[in-house]
Parts: C-alpha cells; sequence; structure tokens
C-alpha cells in the first residue's frame, strides 16, 4: 500500500509491488527471492522539452465527464499492449527505456572477466547463466533432484515442520512493498518493531498458495473457478514434466490443500489493517496459540530458535495452517510441497517448463500471449539476486548530480507545502497538529540511490548454476535479514532498488525511496515547465509524503511506533473523510462483476489526493507570486492537472485488471485520474458545471489533508 505503482502489472510475485517472486504475476519475474523490489506502473511520457502532450488527447470528451479520456483518449484508442507485456503505458514507456540502460549495462558486465567475488563478475555471471539456455537445457531436471528428495525423505510430522522451517525466506513486506503473498507455508520480514523504534522485530504471514489471493480459490464467480480449472491443469503439467508419477492425482490433492490453506487464510483487506497485524507472539506461546506444527523443529530449521518473540501478522491464519499441519495426511503434504517446489524451481528450468509457467502466471493469470524475451527476464533475475549491485553500476552512468539536487528541491518544496496545509486545517486539534508536523519534520527521504549499498560478498554466484544461483541468493536475503535482529535499526536501508521505476513509503521508518528510474522524463523533466513538473513528479513525491498521513500511515507516529496521536473528535473527522473517499472510489465499476474496492485501495488513494493537492500548493509558491506561464495554449493549471493525468496513462489487460482489483491495494490509473474531482481548482481551469459527470458539488469533495 505504501508504493506508487501497482504490484502486479511487472511483478513478481514476490515482494511488493511491483514485482517480487511468486505473488502474483509471476509469469513475467522470476519467483522472488528478495522481499522487496517491485516493479510497478507509473505514468507519463512526453517529448522531451514538451510539457503537456496535446496528441495524446481527446478533447471531443469534456473534461468533466470523462478526465482521464479527455487527457489520453487519443492515445487510448490507439493503444496496443504488446503481447509481452501485462500493460501499455507511460510507466512500461519508461521502464522499457531502463531495461535497455540496465541490459547494456549487464551485458558489458557478463563479457568483462572480471576478478572472481566482484560485484560486476557477479551481476555478469547471474545474467549470463540465466540466459545460456542451451546449458540449462542440457541439464534438465537434475537441478531440482536434491530438494525433491528432500521432500520424499519427509518421514512424519517433525521431518515436515524441520522441512517447513528450513524453506522460510524473507519474501514478504506488508508495509514498504505490500509483497504480501508467499507461496511458502509462512514468510519472515524483519523491519523495526511496530512497538520499539529501536529494535527490529520479527514478523510472520501467511503463505502457502500458488494462486495470488484467497478468493481465487474460494470465490464462486464463473472467472474465478475457470481460473481453478486451470491452475490443476497447470500442476498437473508440472508433475508430468518433472517425470512426478500420477501427476493428475497428485495436482488434485495440492489443489484440495491449498483450497483448505486458502480457507484459513485471512483476507487482503485484513491483512492491510496494521492494526490487526500487531500481534507480539513469545516463541514458546506457538504450541499453545497454534498447536498442530511441532514450532520447536520449525524454529530451529529457520535459524530462528534464538528469537524470543515474533510479531503475527495474521493469527487466525498462523493458527489455522498449524490446524492443518496436523489434520491432513503426511502424503497430501508432500505431494503439495513437491508440486510447489517444481512450480517455484520452473522458472529457472527448462523450456517447456518456463513455457507451462507462463502458461498459468503469465497468459491465465495475465492474459499475455506471449512470454518476454529471455534477456528481459534474465534482467528481472539479475535485479533480483543482485539489485543494489546492478543500481550501483546504473547511478554511476545515468544518474548526474544535478538531478539529486533538482529533485531535492522539489521534497522541499513539497514538504513546506505539507506543513502550510496542515497548519491550515480547521478541523485539526493543535496538539494533533503538532503531532503530525512533528512526524513531517523526522521524515527521511532518499534520492535516487542509498547513501551505502548492499555488500554482496557473501554471496556466491556460479556462471551455469541458474537455479543454484536463485536459491543462493534467496539464502543470501534471508541471512542478510536475520542477521539484523538485535542491531540498531538502519533508517537509510532502501526497499527499492535505484534502477526501478516506482517510489515508496516505509511507514514503520518514517522513509521515503525516490529511486533514480522514476527520476526520468516525462515524470522529472529538467526542461519541462514547472506546472508540468509539478503535476507529475510533485504528485508522485506528494503521494509518497502522504502516505505518513494515510489511514494506514496515521497509526505510526514520528519514532515509527504503532501509537495513536490523535485526539478522538480528529479521529473521527478523519475518518469520515476516508470513508467518503472509499465511497467514491467504490461507486468505479470496471467489470459488471467488479468495482474498485474503496476500502481496500483506501491508503493508495487518500496519498494520490493528499499528495496532489500538496503538490499543487508547492507549485503556486514555487511562481513566487508570478503568473504561471501559459504553455502550447494551455494555463498553468491547466499543465498540472493536464500532467497529472498523462502521467496515469496506462491500458490494462482486462486479466491484469481483474487480478489488480483483487488483490491490489492500488485502483486503476484511470480511477486514480479521476483524483482532480476533489481539488477546487480543476473546477475553472477546465469549466467543470454541475451535470457533468464527475462533477461533486464542494460539499462532497473529499479533503483529507
Ligand atoms: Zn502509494
Amino acid at each position: 500500500m505504501r508504493s506508487l505503482a501497482p504490484l502486479i502489472a511487472f511483478a513478481f510475485v514476490a515482494c511488493a509491488n511491483p514485482d517480487a517472486p511468486p505473488p502474483v504475476a509471476a509469469g513475467t519475474m522470476p519467483p522472488p527471492t528478495t522481499a522487496p523490489t517491485t516493479p510497478a506502473t507509473p505514468p507519463v511520457p512526453t517529448v522531451p522539452g514538451a510539457s503537456i502532450d496535446r496528441s495524446l488527447m481527446d478533447t471531443s470528451v469534456k473534461p468533466g465527464d470523462d478526465f482521464f479520456m479527455h487527457a489520453n483518449g487519443a492515445w487510448y484508442a490507439k493503444a496496443e499492449i504488446a503481447a509481452d507485456r501485462p500493460v501499455a503505458g507511460v510507466g512500461l514507456q519508461v521502464t522499457q527505456e531502463i531495461e535497455q540502460r540496465n541490459k547494456d549495462l549487464l551485458e558489458a558486465a557478463a563479457l568483462a572477466k572480471a576478478a572472481a567475488g566482484s560485484a560486476t563478475q557477479k551481476v555478469g555471471d547471474a545474467y549470463a547463466t540465466f540466459l545460456d539456455e542451451a546449458a540449462i537445457e542440457a541439464k534438465g531436471v537434475a537441478p531440482l533432484a536434491k530438494e525433491l528428495a528432500r521432500i520424499a525423505a519427509i518421514a512424519d510430522k517433525h521431518a515436515l515442520a524441520t522441512y517447513l522451517g528450513g524453506s522460510l525466506r524473507a519474501d514478504v513486506d506488508p508495509l514498504n512493498n505490500t509483497a504480501m503473498h508467499t507461496d511458502r507455508i509462512l514468510g519472515l520480514w524483519v523491519e523495526q518493531d511496530l512497538n520499539d523504534s529501536t529494535r527490529y522485530a520479527a514478523y510472520l504471514m501467511q503463505g502457502g498458495l500458488g494462486m495470488p489471493d484467497k478468493r481465487y480459490y474460494l470465490d464462486d464467480a464463473a472467472p474465478m473457478a475457470a481460473m481453478r480449472a486451470k491452475y490443476v491443469q497447470h500442476l498437473t503439467a508440472m508433475l508430468r514434466l518433472a517425470k512426478i508419477d500420477k501427476a493428475d492425482a497428485k495436482a488434485a490433492r495440492t489443489m484440495a490443500l491449498e483450497a483448505k490453506i486458502a480457507g484459513v487464510h485471512v483476507s487482503r483487506l485484513d491483512s492491510e489493517d496494521v492494526g490487526k497485524a500487531n500481534n507480539p507472539w513469545a516463541q514458546a506461546d506457538f504450541a499453545t496459540k497454534a498447536p498442530g506444527m511441532d514450532w520447536k523443529a520449525f524454529f530451529a530449521a529457520a535459524k530462528l530458535d534464538k528469537q524470543p518473540g515474533f510479531i503475527v501478522w495474521q493469527p487466525a491464519a498462523t493458527t489455522g495452517i498449524a490446524a492443518l499441519i496436523a489434520s491432513e495426511p503426511l502424503a497430501a503434504w508432500k505431494d503439495y510441497l513437491t508440486a510447489r517446489a517444481i512450480d517455484r524451481a520452473s522458472f529457472y528450468l527448462p523450456k517447456a517448463f518456463v513455457d507451462e509457467r507462463f502458461s498459468f502466471y503469465g497468459t491465465a493469470l495475465m492474459g499475455m500471449p506471449s512470454p518476454p524475451p529471455r534477456w528481459r527476464r534474465a534482467l528481472d533475475v539479475t535485479n533480483d539476486q543482485l539489485g543494489e549491485a546492478v543500481g550501483q553500476l546504473y547511478v554511476a552512468k545515468y544518474f548526474p548530480p544535478e538531478s539529486k539536487a533538482a529533485v531535492q528541491a522539489i521534497v522541499t518544496n513539497l514538504v513546506a507545502a505539507y506543513a502550510r496545509r496542515i497548519d491550515a486545517l480547521t478541523w485539526m486539534a493543535p496538539a494533533t497538529k503538532a503531532q503530525a508536523k512533528e512526524k513531517l519534520s523526522t521524515l527521511l527521504v532518499g534520492i535516487g540511490y542509498p547513501d551505502t549499498f548492499r555488500d554482496y560478498s557473501a554471496l556466491s554466484i556460479v556462471r551455469g548454476d541458474a537455479l543454484g544461483n536463485a536459491e543462493r541468493a534467496e539464502q543470501f536475503e534471508y541471512a542478510r535479514n536475520l542477521a539484523k535482529l538485535g542491531k540498531p535499526v538502519d533508517r537509510g536501508e532502501w526497499c527499492m532498488v535505484p534502477q526501478i521505476v516506482n517510489a515508496v513509503n516505509m511507514p514503520v521508518r518514517n522513509a521515503l525511496n525516490f529511486p533514480a528510474g522514476i527520476l526520468v522524463p516525462p515524470f522529472f523533466d529538467p526542461h519541462a515547465t514547472a506546472a508540468a513538473n509539478y503535476g507529475s513528479i510533485g504528485a508522485v513525491i506528494g503521494h509518497e509524503i502522504s502516505h505518513s498521513f494515510d489511514n494506514e500511515g496515521a497509526k505510526f507516529d514520528a519514532h515509527g511506533r504503532l501509537a495513536n496521536w490523535w485526539t478522538p473528535d480528529d479521529l473521527a473527522h478523519f475518518q469520515a473523510s476516508g470513508a467518503a473517499l472509499a465511497a467514491q472510489f467504490s461507486a468505479y465499476k470496471p467489470f459488471p462483476d467488479l468495482a474498485v474496492n474503496g476500502e481496500q485501495t483506501l491508503s493508495e488513494n487518500i496519498a494520490d489526493l493528499a499528495g496532489l493537492a500538496a503538490a499543487y500548493d508547492a507549485w503556486q509558491a514555487s511562481l513566487g507570486g508570478a503568473p504561471a506561464p501559459m504553455q502550447d495554449g494551455f494555463t498553468g493549471d491547466q499543465q498540472f492537472f493536464l500532467s497529472f493525468a498523462q502521467g496515469w496513462r496506462e491500458k490494462l489487460r482486462d486479466e491484469v485488471l481483474r487480478t489488480a482489483l483483487t488483490v491490489d491495494g492500488h485502483a486503476p490509473p484511470r480511477y486514480r485520474t479521476l483524483t482532480v474531482r476533489n481539488l477546487d481548482a480543476w473546477y475553472p481551469a477546465f469549466g467543470v458545471q454541475q451535470g457533468d459527470a464527475l462533477f461533486l458539488a464542494p460539499a462532497a469533495r473529499v479533503r483529507v489533508w
């Protein structure tokens, strides 16, 4: 919920956002190794030097009837989604440019014959290894053998718990990257303690599903039922490819067990509520609170036996999963683990596995007819395994100090505008305002890249061992996270790689990351007008700042503790505004059977609204009293709002849209564009009147901050 872009568009399925390992989009990305690094889907394009691109617009659509189509309709009518992409639009346009840059860097590294153990050797070898399909083909299923043998050797429920504990990975991140999905039975997240800002906590989240969310298993709607049938076919095909006997029966049993796991899962909506997630359990509590699992064996195998306590994100699911460990036959668990292990590894196996994986995760779930070219997947794999090493190469070549300074100036103006908006709130008590402003003053903003890059010296990357590299990278990431436990919190650690088109707010650390990948035209264009830049990157920056004050972020104080700093009256007013915004978004219905979920997307929608309002104020202040220059016939206000709307120029496949509506914390881009309805300045800028479809009477416009 904290990042800018939807998770699924590019992602992985693993850590938020835009895509990390296994979550949703597994077709395009490698399975998640690290927790967060999600990809995203951001906004807008343009000719460098221009501000607003008139050729994208459909001026036959009244701005007051459909502002998205007014700003983007000519483009939308013609845009085609490439067969190997889930979306078309500005985020993809920028992503493609960044991909090309990274490809150049990695190809050079692969040829560099760099010293063994150096960062260049590792990124070059990771990239080259995944590209070497002939070597992967020659090995066949041999790289899987060890894992399958370990599963086959599980002789009792004690050994099952040991196996599951040994499979735990740091592959979730519910607050920074909204990575809530892991296909492993549980997921670990190590982050600042919700209750004590001086230390890290070990968080445990529900997992175990191969499809993105419990609703895929339980929802009666026809498209979901069809997806279940396709999933069973997919599992069957995977088992056959791996030469597992009785594939049909084992796939069916796997599906049946996953459906039971889904049955005890907590909903996506409840999982987003940090108030329901703050459940400290001592290690000794697990045996009584979640009987059925041999937790002692689990934690020992996970190397967490010395960890005194955990924060259990979804206690009901943890209890339910442990009960299933006891109640379901060992043979069913072993079939399930076999299927999941093959499915997870398939990305790194011969072409038949890769194609089968894509047919489900890419085509069925995401609607993509064709897989991305191998080099792009190699790029994803390398970014997943060695993200900051690649990032270090990227920023050295592509992110000049002047860009960092220019963006810093916009950030400073945005923070100042935000403070003025807090001062001007008529409904908020002085005590609450003081707390809000303290929180604003302690915000840590990272621009472009982290001050200290990650040290990968403990990670061994071996040319020719694609699956082994992926597994070692996961283990490296897991060990790196375990090592944080007991140490002081590092607020400067980044949760996104620099070479990504996205941005993120980390509520527990009260910190923001704006990766170098999004600080490029058209989001940030040194040649564009201030109005256009504030409408685009300004709104992005405002969005991330606002996450500190959205319905979830507002639960954290200036130190990142989960603490109520609100007076009861102020909180009631704030919640009423949120409810009004949720109702506004829930009225948008992309499909007859599926509306935008205003609750599920509330924090993002608040961030969009507050961020756009603050960006508008910051832009006005930046003019210093001078009139805004016209550009290409557009007034300053028109440039600001059109730049914002063109920044959400995205077209999604229906399947992607359906998945997003189900699991994503972000509303679809065309509805995010309609945030403008709540800003008074938008009405006179475009002559929007009562009777227009998007018109809201002044009292009905939602003002949160
Ligand atoms: Zn966000």
